[in-house]
């Protein structure tokens, strides 16, 4: 059935009209009349065109025809006049008519085909508009229609004074979905959302998507920030129950920054920014956590840029240093091996901890860029000076990142071949939350480089789960004891008591002990009793640059050389101090 609206002062015109459309036997035509134009026709009633007839005053229709072009109702429109004049006819198209024609030329034919290819084309305008103002994927609004809804927000909430609210959310570590199952698991999670978000509001609430797992949401007439703070909320506990897509069950849980107007912003740039800033906020508290916004945000947040920029900088710039600090036998306190540290040399600040930087090369997807460095580095400058001083074990802390987004087998075969580096030499810190996850996946990839000759250390022993079941299943040949347990050594016997029970289960598990953090002697004399392998920590050295490393080795293994040559026995192992600051 089609709808067709005839506009026309008189009803001279409307029996002739009607008949012709009955003509078409193929298509029902249901047509109206209507004497002159006003909104309400359209209020309760749906057409899919309208004619309207030329009263012998062209202006007059001219006029109707922009009235209704004003509507911007998707309706397509044909004038039908009495004048044969193109020039005419360009005024109507211009006007915002779709097609002319003049009563001479009109026949149930003609009006049929006329009537037919204007909605044919208002269809295909349609969906091209829709195109480019939705996301194909969720078929929410895109980027350009938010914006677009978002300054006409801004507008009227300006005259009437009122406020209203934007919801800016991303999910949490999407990006581990679509890297483990893939983009088209990814995709149809999206959907899924999409739809949660869509339920959880009302029709009238604007939802976008404006980029990958990046949805915004625009709450007109909010009143204040509670109720703001109630539909976050909503949309939470909305996406949170789980999602089956195939065989797969996903948990999925959305962070979300609040911004109202005008508040945190008057134009619409800067109130998606002061959300997005919100949003950045929410994350850093974990999880499914949303965050107003608030002007000292912004301080922090381009404190945050900056680092981030000068991240990126050092990395082209050559800023970042590889430290080393000292491991040595517990038994003599000759050198054993090192740790390799990073360091970043910032041309301002001076020298950053890696505590400040290294969360957030993990947030901006730099991290596995940066340890490839390191571990090249380090395999090179450990070929230099294992050529001169002979055997010295050099650990490298690997993190979650490389197993998850890199290729760690391929960064070591890489760093051992350009380096010529004996993969004896080599040692990995892993620590056990890196472990827990792909289990099975990662002990292939650590089996692998244990047969080619490298060591592996579980590092931070004791921080986490410490479970010591668990170190059967793992392939490390290091088991390195944390900082918190041999501090408290000798003054908790119950302490004392683990690591020694730690230190024996090693052994019979054929893994090596080593003590982190060891700050004084009576700690390392009691490691050394409890028959400890191995002890690093301030009392031996601290961190230091390659340089002193040279000194250190130099010093240390002449020492030793010396004591070889005189052959004398001391049991007193002997401290090396170099200073290095
Ligand atoms: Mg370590």
């Amino acid at each position: 059935m089609i709808n067709v609206l005839l506009l026309e002062k008189s009803k001279q015109h409307f029996a002739s009209l009607e008949k012709m459309l009955a003509q078409q036997t193929n298509r029902q035509y249901q047509i109206r009349w209507c004497g002159s134009f006003c909104e309400d026709i359209f209020a309760n009633r749906y057409f899919d065109v309208i004619l309207v007839v030329e009263n012998q005053n062209n202006d007059t229709s001219l006029t109707i025809i922009k009235q209704i072009v004003n509507l911007e109702l998707p309706i397509p429109i044909i004038l039908i006049s009495s004048l044969e004049d193109t020039a005419f006819d360009d005024r109507a198209m211009q006007a915002g008519a779709t097609d002319s024609i003049p009563f001479s030329e009109l026949s149930s034919a003609l009006l049929d085909r006329s009537i037919r290819h204007a909605i044919g084309r208002r269809n295909t305008e349609a969906k091209l508009s829709f195109l480019a103002t939705h996301d194909q994927l969720t078929g929410l609004a895109n980027r350009y229609l938010f914006y677009e809804h978002l300054t006409r927000s801004i507008s009227i909430a300006k005259r009437q004074q009122s406020t209203f609210g934007l919801l800016f959310m991303d999910l949490d570590k999407f990006k581990d979905i679509n890297d483990s199952l893939g983009h088209d698991i990814g995709d149809m999670l999206l959907i899924e959302v999409a739809n949660r978000i869509r339920e959880a509001v009302r029709v009238t609430d604007v939802v976008a998507r404006i980029g990958g797992d990046e949805f915004t949401l625009l709450l007109d007439d909010t009143k204040n920030k509670k109720e703001l703070a109630l539909i976050a909320k909503k949309i939470q506990n909305a996406i949170e129950p789980m999602i089956k897509i195939r065989q797969h069950e996903l948990f999925v849980t959305t962070s979300i920054g609040i911004a109202y107007f005008p508040e945190c912003g008057l134009e619409p740039q800067t109130l998606m920014k002061s959300a997005d800033i919100a949003l950045y906020k929410a994350k850093e508290f974990g999880r499914n956590k949303f965050h107003f916004y608030t002007n000292d945000l912004n301080e922090q947040a381009r404190l945050k840029l900056e680092l981030e920029r000068s991240l990126r900088r050092a990395m082209i710039k050559g800023e970042f240093e590889v430290y080393f600090q000292p491991q040595v036998n517990a038994s003599d306190h000759r050198i054993s091996g090192v740790e390799a540290l990073l360091r970043w040399n910032h041309p301002t600040i001076g020298l950053v901890a890696p505590s400040d930087f290294i969360p957030i090369l993990e947030e901006l997807g730099l991290m596995v860029v940066v340890e490839q460095w390191v571990i090249s580095e380090v395999c090179n400058i450990a070929k230099k000076l294992t050529d001169k001083f002979g055997r010295i074990r050099f650990a490298i802390n690997i993190s979650g990142s490389h197993f998850k987004l890199g290729n760690l087998k391929q960064s070591i075969y890489m760093a051992l071949q350009d380096s010529s580096l004996n993969a004896n030499y080599l040692e990995l810190e892993l620590t056990e939350d890196i472990m827990i996850e792909h289990v099975e996946k990662n002990n292939h990839i650590l089996n692998e480089l244990s047969d080619i000759g490298i060591s592996i250390a579980l590092d931070d022993f004791g921080k986490g789960y410490s479970s010591l079941s668990y170190l059967k299943n793992f392939p490390a040949n290091i088991l390195k004891i944390d900082k918190s347990f041999i501090d408290n050594i000798l003054t908790d016997g119950k302490e004392s008591a683990i690591v020694e029970a730690m230190i024996d289960l090693s052994h019979k598990l054929g893994i090596q002990v080593v003590a982190e953090g060891v700050e004084d002697i009576k700690q390392a004399n009691f490691l050394t009793e409890k028959n400890c392998d191995f002890i690093q920590g301030y009392y031996f050295a601290k961190p230091m640059s390659v340089n002193h490393l040279q000194k250190y080795l130099d010093k240390n293994l002449s020492h030793f050389k010396q004591k070889a040559k005189r052959k004398k026995y001391t049991t007193e192992p002997s401290r090396i101090v170099i200073n290095h600051h």
